[in-house]
Order: structure tokens, then C-alpha cells, then sequence
């Protein structure tokens, strides 16, 4: 595989690169920082910690220290649970946006912990809007609490957060956010869109590896959660006072993940940041969609709604065409796709995140013209009703 003119290195290990929205393909330094093993009692991990706080506050564009970030273990629903229920009083009631799988799983978490909550459906692609919600909780005065999925993985849906943020604000109501798959690469600025709390994890656009999340919230919303956690090992109050008195995790801190994030942190500064990382994915989208509609595929999203992270495609209607043989022989090329989750039509969906450039976009485009002549396939063009469908959404 040529990786001519590209920036990034080719992976040392010959493993092949992740189109996946997280675990992604990391940078060597980024592994290589897992070669130490650390205390985590020891004063050299717990200012590790404490740096990384740091760190991801100063991506919120918090100006008035009004935030604190509380790192948490496990991978990002665990934290996801985690914030539902530390930020949620019991006599509360929360409005869902739902449009895929993460909406869903944060109501089926809301059904484990027995909240009170209500769900916006859209089903598996459309947005909600500002005005559907300012009315939602118009029509029902007992709403305290929206939470919205910033960019939904399962389609890969950049939500319009700022318009849905504008509602809540304007009825008075507290905002959530789930940020996991985008935070680092667009921006969540706090004096723009207001929530309360948000979270995101290690292993997304910051480009470290799994192990655990993190929630950002004010510091007012955290006092008031002391005692609030069904959990006790999800407990963010219970976490964050500790943390703040000692310098360590309550339990055992995933030590390799937490340098090897430190590392990755480190990259997106060197990047430009935010908007640095941001611009790099989404050259890698546009150069990828690109490539994949000259080769016939169609997306499921207009331009206007597709996010810098994932972009759903559909599988052509051909009848050579089979998702796993396509799988496997881009696998032996060197890149590992992502199954679609549509019940509207067959999908699959390819990630812009990760250590990969524009090159390497490339690459993955020519990887699939070839498959698709290996499986004679001639034709990408999805099954008609899938196009059908499609129109509905503006
Ligand atoms: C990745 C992701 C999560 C968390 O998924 P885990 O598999 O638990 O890490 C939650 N929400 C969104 C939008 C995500 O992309």
C-alpha cells in the first residue's frame, strides 16, 4: 500500500487501519506510552491525572471556572449511566432525543434506573429540532432535563445542538449532553451551547485507547449530585470529592490508558486543537465521500447533515453484492469497516477518525473500487426505495 505524501505514519505493526468510530487507529507514541507501568498512588500518576483534567477543561472554552471534569472508568456508556445518574434528581423528568442506537441505549439506561424520562423518537436519521422540543416541553411543564446525542454514531448524524440548546435555554430547562463520538473535533464550547454536563471518552477523536470516560459538568451540578447515584462505583460526586481531596481514582484508574491519553493529548494540541483535529477529519470526509460517490455509492445523509466522524452508505443493490465478502476483502487490503444499523436498507458506514489523512482516504476509495471489481459488482446504486426514503429527509 502506497502511503505516499501522507503525514501519518503506516501502522509498525502491520495491523490494519480502523474505519470504526472508536476503538480507531492510534499513533505509535500514543502506544508506546503503555510500555511503563505506574503506581496509581504514586505522586507522578496522580499529577498525570490531574494535568489531564486540566486539559480537557480548556477544550470547553470555559472562561469563568465554572466546570470541573470527573474521569471515570469503563468504557463510555459507563459513564454515560454514570452522568444519567448523578445528574438527574429522582423527582426529575427528562426529555430524550432519540435518532439511532445511542438515543435508544440512553433510555433503556434511564429504564434500569427508573427515571422519569420521555422520548423524542425520530427514528434511525432524522434530527430533532429546536422548535419539536420547545414544544415537546411546552406540552409537558414537567420536563427538567433534555439530553441530546451531539453526533449519532449509528448513522452518523451531526445533531443540530446549538438550535436545541437555544430551546432548552429558552423554557428554562437543563441540557445533557452525550459528545462521545465528536468532542476534539467539534466544538462544544460551554458560552455557546449550555449544558449542564457532558461526556465523551478515550478512545474517540482525542485518538487515545479504551478504558474509560469522562464527564464534564458544573461544578454547582456537582455538589448538588452528593447522594443522588444509584451506583455505587458510578457515583461522579463520590469520584470527583475524592479526586479533588487526594489526587486518585476511587478504584483502581486504567494507569496505561490515562499516559497513553496523556500522550494523545499532547498530538491534538500539537494539531491545532479543536479546530485543527476538526479540519483533518473533515477533509478526510469530504475527500472519502468524494471518492465513494465517483465510484457510484450513495449516502444516506445530505451534505448538510453528514458529521466529520462516520458516514453511512448504502450497500449497492447489485446482486454480486455481499457486506461480508466486501468486509473480508477490504480487510485483506488493509481497512477495517463498520456494518450499518438501518432498518431502511442494508448499510455500512466508514469512520474519518483515527490516525489517517487525506492520503490515506485515498487509499481506502481505491481499496473499495478494486473489491467491488473483484466481487463484479458494476453498479454501487442502492436499491431504489432506499433512495425513496431518502428524499423525505431535507
Ligand atoms: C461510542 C459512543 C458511546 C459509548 O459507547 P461504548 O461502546 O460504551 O464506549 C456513547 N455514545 C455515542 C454517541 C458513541 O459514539
Amino acid at each position: 500500500m502506497s502511503l505516499l505524501n501522507s503525514t501519518i505514519e503506516k501502522p509498525r505493526l502491520g495491523e490494519p487501519f480502523l474505519l470504526t468510530p472508536g476503538p480507531l487507529t492510534t499513533s505509535y507514541a500514543v502506544k508506546e506510552a503503555m510500555l511503563q507501568d505506574w503506581g496509581s498512588w504514586d505522586e507522578e500518576f496522580r499529577a498525570l491525572t490531574a494535568e489531564m483534567r486540566k486539559e480537557l477543561l480548556a477544550l470547553t472554552g470555559d472562561i469563568s471556572d465554572s466546570l470541573d471534569c470527573v474521569p471515570m472508568q469503563g468504557s463510555g456508556s459507563f459513564s454515560v449511566e454514570a452522568m444519567l445518574g448523578s445528574f438527574l434528581p429522582h423527582d426529575g423528568k427528562v426529555l430524550v432525543l432519540s435518532n439511532g442506537a445511542y438515543g435508544k441505549r440512553i433510555a433503556q439506561t434511564l429504564e434500569y434506573l427508573g427515571r422519569n424520562h420521555v422520548v423524542l423518537d425520530k427514528g434511525d436519521y432524522m434530527p430533532p429540532r429546536g422548535e419539536e422540543v420547545a414544544q415537546t416541553i411546552k406540552d409537558d411543564p414537567d420536563i427538567t432535563h433534555v439530553i441530546i446525542v451531539h453526533c449519532e454514531t449509528s448513522s452518523g448524524i451531526l445533531n443540530p445542538i446549538k438550535e436545541i440548546s437555544d430551546a432548552v435555554k429558552t423554557s428554562g430547562r437543563k441540557l445533557l449532553v452525550d459528545s462521545m463520538s465528536v468532542f476534539g473535533a467539534v466544538k462544544l464550547d460551554v458560552t455557546e451551547i449550555d449544558y449542564v454536563a457532558m461526556v465523551s471518552s478515550a478512545n474517540k477523536c482525542i485518538e487515545g485507547v479504551p478504558g474509560f470516560g469522562f464527564i464534564i459538568a458544573k461544578k454547582d451540578e456537582l455538589e448538588a449530585a452528593k447522594g443522588r447515584s444509584h451506583s455505587l462505583s458510578l457515583d461522579i460526586h463520590a469520584q470527583w470529592a475524592h479526586m479533588n481531596k487526594t489526587g486518585q481514582w476511587r478504584f483502581t484508574p486504567p494507569t496505561h490508558v490515562v499516559v497513553a491519553f496523556l500522550e494523545a493529548l499532547r498530538a491534538h494540541k500539537i494539531e491545532g486543537g479543536v479546530k485543527g483535529r476538526g479540519a483533518r477529519y473533515e477533509k478526510n470526509r469530504d475527500v472519502m465521500v468524494a471518492g465513494m460517490r465517483q465510484l457510484g455509492f450513495e449516502t444516506l445523509l445530505n451534505d448538510r447533515w453528514l458529521s466529520p466522524i462516520i458516514v453511512t452508505f448504502f450497500c449497492p443493490a447489485h446482486k454480486n453484492f455481499d457486506f461480508d465478502i466486501f468486509y473480508n476483502l477490504l480487510k485483506q487490503k488493509g481497512f477495517i469497516i463498520y456494518p450499518g444499523k438501518l432498518t431502511l436498507a442494508e448499510s455500512f458506514r466508514i469512520g474519518c477518525i483515527g490516525q489517517m489523512d487525506e492520503h490515506i482516504m485515498r487509499n481506502v476509495v481505491s481499496a473499495v473500487k478494486d473489491t467491488l471489481e473483484e466481487m463484479q459488482v458494476d453498479s454501487a446504486i442502492p436499491p431504489e426505495h432506499a433512495l425513496i426514503e431518502r428524499a423525505k429527509l431535507i
